[in-house]
Parts: C-alpha cells; structure tokens; sequence
C-alpha cells in the first residue's frame, strides 16, 4: 500500500493500514476472525516443517492465528520493531517481560511508580523463584548506576506512572543499563506507541494494556509486549508459548479495530484533558496537578523533549479534606464513573493513596489524590460535572 518505498509513513498513516491484507481475504477490509484450536496440515511434509524452529505458520491456536498476528504486526509497525507477542492482558504483558528477562539469582530494579500488580509480580512469583527486588525512585535518572550489582539484569520502569506520573530521564537510565549489559523494560500504556516510542531511547522491551487506548472502549481485556531484538522478541514469545498465554480472537480483533482510531480518540481526549487541567489547577480546593503537560509540572520538561503528547490520565492532588467531603464530591458525578481502569471513550475518576504502595520513596502530600479519566464527551459537561462536585464538597464542609 507504500506509495513511495522511500518514504516513511506518518504514525496516522500506519494505524489506518497496517496488518491489513485485504486481497488475502476476498477484498474484505478487515482481517476475519479465526476461531481456532485445531489448525490442520495438508500432508506429513507439512506437518514435520511445523515443528522445525522458526515455523512462521500457523499450527495451534493458541499460539496464534492470521487475526493475532494482525494485530502484531499493526503494533511492531506503529514502534517501528518486528517482535510483537499479543496477551489477553496488560499484565500478563507486563508479566512475559519479567518472566522472559529474568532467571534465578537475578536481581531487578523496579521504579517505585510502576503499575501496582507489578510489583506484586515482583514481590511473590520472582521472589520465590529467586529474583530479588530493589524499587528506586522514578527521578533517579542516571542515578541508576550506583544500584546496579553484577547480578543485575533488568530495569523495569514506567514514565510516566499511571497513578502519579513522575516522568523518568529513560535515556539517562538506558545509557547507565547499556554499559553494564542490563536490559531495559518499560510500560508504555499512557502515551502509546504514538505518543512516545522508547525503542528511540535504547529501551528493550515494551509492554502496553491494550485493554486502555488501543481497545479504547472499555469492553476488552488485552496486552502486547515488543521487542527490539529477535532474540528478546523469541524469549516474550516462549513464556507465552509455555504459560499458555494466550490471546482470544474476538478480543485481539476489538484491539486492531480500536488501533485504527487511537490517534483521533487521543488526539480529542489529549485536548479535553488538558484543557480540565488547566481549569482544576486554578481551583482554590487543588493543592497541585499531576499532569507531565502542564507547564509547571516537575516532569514537564522531560516530557517535552522525550513525548509528542499526552493522554488524558492525569491526577489532582486536593488540600486536606474530611473523607465524606471526598465522598460528596465523587458520590454525585454524573459522567466521571468511579472505576479502574482508563482509555477508553468515558470519563472516570478514582481515589488513590501512593503512601500505601511506595517503598523506595516517600509520598509527601497530604491531601486526597484523585485519578482522572477524561472521555470523549464534551469538555463544558465535564468541568459542570466537577464544579457540582466542589459545590457538593463544600456542603459537606459546612
Ligand atoms: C491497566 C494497566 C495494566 C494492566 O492491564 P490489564 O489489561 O488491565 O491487565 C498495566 N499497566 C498499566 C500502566 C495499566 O494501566
């Protein structure tokens, strides 16, 4: 479909086409679903080249079918990398990384703002299987360096982090790792593949929640990890092989439908979200936001030099208030639903307490956080629907 073999697609331009193979398919636009267990093989022949290493047919399905595969390819093109594996999960993306880079007597370092079940990952399944932990702090940047042992082998990061979005120096970490032969992992899900691509800052391995903006309409549980390098990309691909790992067919279509449109669903709910952000900061009831874009955000400049954009996962950080003035204000919002999870088209909202998690640094503010999701609906609604809510909180204060 290149136009010009020389020239480089726009990232836009590569989610509205990869992976996709029409004429392979009666001219159907899309890539059929395959429901598959079984796949048959037409002769012995056929059947002994399947077991051969490096068979790049089909053979069961659940490693795979022409839909996973898809959809691997529509990711590894838009990071510009040829190893993607597909996982019915964000975490068990997160979790073929860690299982696939590491062995026994290893040690990792894990950035104390990743994603909650990673650590859990850390702190039981590697711990008995004799993979020891050290959290660092998010902003350590080329700091990195005086935590590495001899035995380390990987550092897992994710900037910024989902609940409170420090922006890591990932160059400054990949060059310290790079010298000593540790590989890099990072979680990718809040900027996408289209807002940040860290194979450019000499990451190794990245995970993404396709479940958030890939889906992108909350009705889908899904992962992929990529690789740089065949060698990582078949390690990812023999955990998932080995754990049965898998990813269901509807599942992995939902996924390829919903990459077609991210850049659009993004690109509005960058702007929405922003545009909350900038209202929130001037409230009186907002101790600080935590969003990389803003101007005066600690990670800004990082962000800036590293990122084309932003999502619309942020948070604010209110001022000390009684619980049930929290309450008052989350209990009456009309289109900021009360859940986990993001990325998809509807807003949402969910308290967090950091203190609970950390254990390499210390969270210093004293006042609620709170998550914000911000959707695709129309930002006048939504800055209604939060100014009810500090109208209700203020009641409860009264
Ligand atoms: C949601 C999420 C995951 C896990 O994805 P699931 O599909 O829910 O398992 C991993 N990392 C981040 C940053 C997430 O937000």
């Amino acid at each position: 479909m290149a136009a010009s073999k020389d020239r480089q697609a726009h990232p836009d331009t590569v989610l509205a086409h990869a992976g996709l193979d029409p004429h392979g398919n009666h001219g159907v636009v899309n890539p059929p679903v395959y429901h598959a267990s079984t796949i048959l093989k037409p002769s012995l022949a056929e059947w002994e080249a399947a077991e051969k290493p490096g068979y790049a047919g089909y053979s069961y399905g659940r490693s795979g079918t022409p839909t996973t595969r898809a959809f691997e390819a529509a990711v590894s093109q838009l990071y510009g990398v040829e190893n993607a594996v597909a996982i019915s999960s964000g975490l068990g993306a997160v979790a073929l990384a860690l299982l696939g880079l590491t062995k026994s007597g290893d040690h990792v370092l894990v950035s104390d703002s990743v994603y909650y079940p990673c650590r859990r990952i850390c702190n039981t399944i590697l711990k008995d299987f004799g993979v020891a932990t050290t959290y660092f702090d998010p902003l350590i940047g080329d700091g990195i360096a005086e935590l590495i042992r001899p035995e380390t082998t990987l550092i897992c990061t994710e900037s910024p982090g989902s609940l409170t979005f420090e922006v890591s120096d990932i160059p400054a970490i990949t060059a310290a790792a790079k010298t000593r032969g540790v590989k890099v992992m990072i979680d990718n899900t809040w900027a996408t593949g289209l807002y940040y691509n860290p194979f450019r800052h000499g990451v190794d391995v990245v995970v993404e929640a396709a479940t958030k903006y890939i889906a992108g309409h909350s009705d889908v549980m899904m992962g992929v990890a990529l690789a740089n390098d065949p060698v990582l990309g078949g390690r990812l691909r023999a955990v998932a092989n080995n754990l049965g790992y898998s990813a269901a067919p509807d599942d992995v279509y939902l996924a390829l439908r919903g990459l077609r449109t991210m850049s659009v669903r993004l690109a509005r709910q960058q702007e929405t979200g922003l545009e909350i952000a900038h209202w929130l900061e001037k409230r009186p009831e907002v101790a600080r936001m935590l969003h990389p874009a803003l101007a005066g955000d600690p990670g800004h400049a990082i962000w800036k030099r590293d990122f084309t954009g932003a999502c619309g996962l942020f948070a604010m950080v209110l001022h000390p208030v009684p619980h049930e003035a929290v309450a008052a204000f989350i209990d009456g919002l009309r289109y900021f639903g009360l859940g986990a999870s993001w990325g998809g088209y509807e807003s949402l909202i969910m308290p967090a307490d950091p203190r609970r998690i950390r254990t390499a640094t210390r969270w210093e503010d004293a006042g609620p956080l709170l998550r914000l999701h911000v959707g695709l609906e129309d930002p006048g609604d939504l800055i209604a629907d939060l100014e009810d809510g500090f109208r209700r909180l203020h009641a409860a204060l009264a």
